[in-house]
């Protein structure tokens, strides 16, 4: 056991319910959630900023040594200890982090920092390679899969929520756009770990996928 508790990985393509699910079963666990998208799209946000394409590996590289990203204790994102948390959702940002994710330094970087942050356990890590890569030894892993159709009617409604109207097929069209680049890249390759639970969150409700997750942990935490 761990000094702070077990490993949660939640893993899964985009709009899969990963978010929703590792934030509430964190809250009632009382654990640490880590948001290693959030991550990738702090980078990407520095990079838009300073860069404006990232088409350049080299600069990309050199903006890596300036960023500093972590969490504040609200669990919001922070790039050089500013708040970014509602920067980094803008739609051009989650596909600047997914083209910059394919590069190995890109990952070693945030890698080594999700490393720091959860190896004492008590966490739950959501994104892409938590339960192959990054913790290929957490206790539990689930795999959150869902309907493309379902995943973008679920991605409209958080824009909505924020104010902004998207079509659902530009929605569909950018998930699978980005799915199709994480599971296809040749580093940390966005799929199932052999020993990780898939939980389909298609026909489910918000309670019900947190509940299932939920009582998948307390049978893990002895
Ligand atoms: O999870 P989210 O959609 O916020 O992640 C944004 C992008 O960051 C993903 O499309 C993926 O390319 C990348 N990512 C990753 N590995 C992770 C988490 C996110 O490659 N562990």
């Amino acid at each position: 056991m761990r000094p702070n508790g077990i490993i949660i990985a939640i893993d899964g393509p985009t709009a899969s319910g990963k978010s929703t699910t590792a934030k509430q079963v964190a809250a009632r666990l009382g654990y640490l959630h880590l948001n290693t998208g959030a991550m990738y799209r702090a980078f990407a946000l520095l990079v838009r900023r300073r860069d404006h394409h990232g088409h350049d590996p080299q600069r990309v590289h050199d903006l890596l040594s300036e960023a500093e990203i972590g969490f504040n204790s609200a669990g919001n994102i922070l790039l050089n200890g500013a708040d970014v948390s509602r920067e980094v959702q803008e739609p051009d940002i989650a596909l600047l982090a997914s083209e910059l994710s394919t590069d190995p330094e890109v990952r070693a970087k945030l890698v080594e920092k999700q490393r720091t942050i959860g190896s004492n356990g008590g966490v739950v890590l959501e994104g892409r390679d938590i339960g192959t890569v990054v913790f290929p030894d957490a206790e539990l892993k689930i795999f959150l899969v869902a309907d493309a159709g379902v995943r973008a009617e679920r991605r409209q409604l958080e824009f909505e929520k924020m104010g902004t109207h998207i079509p659902l097929e530009e929605l569909r069209q950018q998930l699978e756009e980005r799915d199709k680049r994480d599971r296809e890249r040749t580093i940390s390759p966005l799929r199932k770990a052999a020993d990780a639970v898939e939980v389909d969150t298609t026909n489910l409700t918000i309670e019900g996928q947190v509940e299932r997750v939920f009582e998948l942990a307390k049978a893990r935490i002895v």
